[in-house]
């Protein structure tokens, strides 16, 4: 089995309290890199990026993001609904893992920037100081065209022009 266990982090987003209030982030113990083009093959992924591989898609309106040491869950009502998903997600890794010879990876790159890779680019330390209860907020907002690398006040110089340069490949003339 390629993914054997993981350790469970859970964000509780305080300034959205309805329902569907929670974020998962399940730290990876094995690295699942190799897996993830033939999972992105399995759930058609909306968003691939193959250096360093990670799939994003969603289900069920959440956003799910699968990286070589991460699998991220947003807008889940407990701790008990994440793990859930996220053993379900592993599931589906390790199968995608172990049917490997009858599925074509697929590699189709992202068209649209990430979230996984904007929060990437983040300090993730949760400050608030942009107006976002996390910084994954923030990230989604990024991906959305509604805020830029400016408006993080804790990126430090280097960390804003790398975000920038990463967001700049997505971006359209005109
Ligand atoms: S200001 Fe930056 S570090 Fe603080 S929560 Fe927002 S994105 Fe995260």
């Amino acid at each position: 089995m390629l993914l054997q266990s993981y350790t469970l982090d859970v964000i509780n987003n305080h300034c959205m309290p309805a329902a569907q209030s929670v974020n998962c982030i399940a730290r990876l113990d094995q690295d699942v890199g190799c897996a993830i083009p033939y999972l992105n093959a399995v759930i058609e992924g909306d968003q691939f990026t193959p250096d360093p591989p990670s799939v994003t898609f969603k289900t069920e309106g959440r956003l799910i993001s699968v990286t070589e040491r991460t699998i991220t869950v947003n807008a889940v009502e407990d701790e008990a609904q994440g793990r859930k998903i996220i053993d379900w997600i592993k599931r589906e890794i390790n199968e995608a893992w172990e049917d490997r010879e009858n599925i074509k990876p697929r590699y189709a790159k992202a068209e649209r920037p990430q979230v996984v890779e904007v929060l990437k680019r983040l300090p993730k330390t949760n400050c608030k100081k942009c107006g976002a209860p996390t910084c994954m907020v923030f990230a989604t907002w990024v991906v959305q065209g509604a805020k830029d690398e400016t408006q993080c006040p804790e990126l430090k110089e280097e960390d804003k022009r790398k975000l920038h340069d990463y967001l700049a490949q997505f971006a359209t003339d005109g």
